[in-house]
């Protein structure tokens, strides 16, 4: 077991726990916007990024992936993504000496915060194999290592190329080029560990992994039911576009083991009635599910709906759009007809009055807009509880037409847009032969490895070059002690980033970091100021354009990295003008419209204010690119999970002072954590029946058959109103717990929401 980040319990001598809120942002949301801004950035180049972040012609927020309004307003960001602007724009930078003065082995015992606070990257540095010290290098001899250990493999399939979502548009494009071009389809990213049970169930379902609404959508909806998401941290502008819909006469539900503040009331700091104000209600209901019940719920809901429908023939099911669009609602109607009540309540953990209010509400509204995230994805039975929403929405034809739809809402930046680049493991068949038709080669068509697949052949000796562009694979992965071993049995890992996280510090036997520009920086190329750009969550693609100058001097950005690896590796005879995408992106864009549909005049496109919204056939047609030109109605088979006694339902979640493994600070304020991240929340009927007493300290042991006990030692127990029977607690730190076997059906995506746990007095003998 390597030495853990310095988080034992005790390290958080200063951590106070005081009661959670039940409303967002506010006069407080102000306060920690400014703040930390005008501390670390002062005055001026605060105001220059605040006023650019999100709007036309400037930057996209480099954290979440909530879409633009088309009419921005002149502030357009949220608290966290003042923070995420912050974190990089920082003008402190990693000096020289600290190679020097920190080892690897020292560098183990510090934490993602301690690790991201010592500044921006700014050179190249080279850990040689056997070293425990990282030690300047050039440019030009940093690709030279890459590209001697790349070539001298026996297969291209003993390399693996990471995306994190931050990646833009053009970098992905580039990128996968170069991978694919080098030879594999090893291209695990971000969403294989979070939206990935989405593009599974969707696709099969509706054929199209992505959201089916668009922004406007939210005001002219009747209903928006938010499941297994936590927009007050992980979207928050998403509040502004909840509160105009209920401005608009929607009615909100949430569902969600976490009382969450975001989902009760905000206080809209550029509102006169959220600064000084009670601010706007809005949950009209709130479902404290148990977490990985909610594919019961949507069967429970679907069944209700069609036993109003027999009760009262003609007036509840969209019969021309089921008749017209879709197939399976018989084979529905058969598997909801057994159907047991008790399972359901048993699953959710909700009673059958509030189970008919929802249902009664789904069946008076006549437009519904369903939003989620990793509360959903990241179960056992994701893909078949996302199968379950579809068949809800598509009984009562909502897809399709404004105020309807369903909605992942994607937590970075560009993730969706990586995907769309041909940044997947297992790209189609057309998406290959329109790139080998392009580049005049012969792409890989054997499916590549994903996030767990991964770290598995690593295990195995198959994967032995790992190259991430940005992220921070090992802290964000599940499993983090076998995920930590298998990088070390790399023979070399490369990180491509901005800060230091954990990922630098647990490598291969050689290692490299090579520093990149950030979203906020002008990229200047030979061809002049370049720009990049992303797509949200609804489609919508849309120029990013940096604003300040580079912390420092010397730092490449992702498309010149990439371009200069592919030409120490594939040599300057691949036929690819690698040299012209460094010059002008413009070159990748054109290449970009002739391989990605929808990208057809993406130079043009791009160029216009706001950009362009992505072609979408559901939404936009109800055409359905499925199997069978139809959208499925599917018949999904519950599978509970069994909690057996004196073991709770462990979730991993960010504080809201995080943004994926990137902590800002250790604070939650909306939990009421200060100081600390060593605490798990848990009911306290369930601290009371598990005989221990809040703030408590407790070892947390997680169990999978076959396999010894994890265990994340030392946490202090929160008495906290989450669901009867479950738990939750931070990750990355929590991800220790999860089982590298422990993933979604199908997806495969890391099952972070459902880790059956069991609390030991700290000290006490482990049975
Ligand atoms: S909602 Fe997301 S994208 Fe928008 S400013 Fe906040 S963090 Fe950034």
């Amino acid at each position: 077991m390597s030495k853990k980040p310095l988080n034992d319990g005790s390290s958080y001598p200063d951590l106070k726990v005081g009661h959670n809120k039940h409303e967002a942002v506010g006069l407080p949301g102000i306060f920690h916007s400014m703040e930390p801004a005008l501390t670390k950035l002062g005055p001026a180049r605060t105001a220059k990024l605040l006023t650019s972040i999100n709007q036309k012609d400037g930057f996209d927020c480099m954290s979440c992936a909530w879409p633009d309004p088309d009419h921005r307003k002149a502030l357009e960001f949220c608290e966290n993504g003042a923070k995420a602007v912050t974190w990089e724009a920082t003008p402190v930078t990693v000096p020289t000496s600290f190679w020097a003065e920190n080892s690897l082995t020292s560098l183990l015992d510090k934490s993602e915060y301690w690790l991201g606070m010592q500044g921006r990257l700014t050179q190249p540095v080279y850990k040689p194999a056997g070293s425990d010290f990282y030690e300047p290098v050039s440019w030009e001899r940093a690709f030279e290592l890459i590209a001697e250990e790349l070539n001298g493999l026996d297969s291209p399939d003993r390399a693996s190329f990471y995306t994190s979502g931050r990646t833009a548009n053009e970098t992905a494009f580039s990128y996968q080029l170069f991978v694919r071009a080098f030879g594999t389809n090893n291209l695990p990213d971000c969403s294989n560990m979070c939206h990935e049970s989405t593009g599974t169930a969707l696709g099969e379902t509706i054929g199209i992994g992505k959201s089916t609404i668009a922004y406007d959508d939210f005001e002219h909806t009747d209903l928006i039911i938010i499941m297994g998401q936590n927009p007050g941290t992980n979207h928050p502008r998403m509040l502004t576009a909840l509160e105009d819909a209920k401005k608009s006469g929607a009615t909100i539900v949430a569902v969600n083991p976490l009382p969450e503040a975001g989902l009760f009331r905000y206080k809209n700091p550029q509102t006169v009635r959220g600064l000084i104000g009670h601010g706007t209600a809005l949950a009209d209901q709130f479902l404290q599910i148990r977490s990985g019940g909610d594919m019961a719920l949507l069967q429970a809901l679907a069944k209700r709906v069609l036993d109003a429908e027999t009760a009262a023939p003609g007036t509840v099911l969209d019969h021309a759009f089921l008749a017209d669009y879709t197939l399976g609602l018989e084979e529905l109607k058969a598997h909801l007809a057994s159907l047991d009540e008790a399972d359901v309540l048993t699953a959710t953990g909700l009673s059958s009055d509030e189970i008919d209010e929802l249902a009664a509400r789904y069946i008076a509204a006549d437009r519904t807009i369903i939003t989620w995230a990793m509360g959903l994805t990241q179960q056992k039975k994701a893909v078949e509880t996302l199968r379950d929403l579809i068949n809800l929405l598509l009984l009562r034809g909502n897809i399709g037409r404004p105020g309807a739809g369903a909605s992942p809402i994607r937590g970075h930046s560009n993730v969706q847009g990586d995907r769309t680049m041909g940044v997947w493991e297992q790209m189609s068949d057309t998406f290959l032969d329109a790139l080998g038709r392009e580049f005049d080669f012969e792409p890989p068509r054997k499916h590549g490895t994903d996030a767990l697949q991964t770290i598995e052949a690593m295990q195995r000796g198959d994967i032995s070059v790992f190259f991430a562009m940005g992220g921070n694979f090992v802290g964000a992965i599940s499993d983090t002690a076998a995920a930590e071993a298998a990088m070390r049995g790399t023979s070399l890992s490369v990180q491509v980033s901005t800060k230091l996280n954990r990922s630098h510090v647990v490598t291969g036997a050689a290692a490299l970091i090579l520093p990149t520009l950030g979203r906020t920086e002008i990229d200047i190329q030979e061809s002049g100021a370049q720009f990049v750009s992303v797509e949200d969550s609804v489609c919508a693609v849309h120029g990013s354009h940096g604003r300040i100058p580079p912390v420092a001097p010397g730092i490449l950005s992702e498309i010149a990295i990439v371009s200069r690896l592919a030409r120490a590796t594939l040599g300057e005879g691949s036929g690819i003008d690698w040299a012209g995408f460094e010059a002008d992106y413009d070159v990748i864009r054109d290449h970009i419209s002739r391989v990605v549909p929808g990208f057809e005049s993406f130079n043009a496109d791009v160029r216009r204010k706001g950009g362009f919204i992505l072609p979408n056939g559901p939404r936009d047609s109800r055409t359905f690119n499925t199997a069978t030109g139809k959208a499925m109605i599917t018949v999904n088979h519950l599978e509970p999970i069994v909690r057996p006694p004196g073991r709770l339902i462990l979730q991993t979640l960010r504080s809201h002072d995080q943004f994926n493994t990137t902590i800002y600070s250790l604070n939650d304020r909306y939990r009421g954590i200060k100081n600390g991240r060593d605490v798990i929340f848990v009911n306290p009927d369930d601290i009371t029946e598990l005989g221990l007493t809040d703030g408590q300290r407790v070892d947390i042991y997680s169990e999978w058959p076959g396999e010894p006990d994890r265990v994340l030692p030392n946490y202090r127990v929160v008495s906290y109103p989450t669901a009867k029977g479950c738990a939750a607690a931070y990750y990355p730190e929590a991800n220790v717990l999860i089982p590298l076997a422990s993933a979604a059906d199908r997806s495969n995506t890391p099952v972070s929401k459902a880790i059956l746990v069991r609390l030991e007095p700290v000290g006490a003998l482990v049975r």
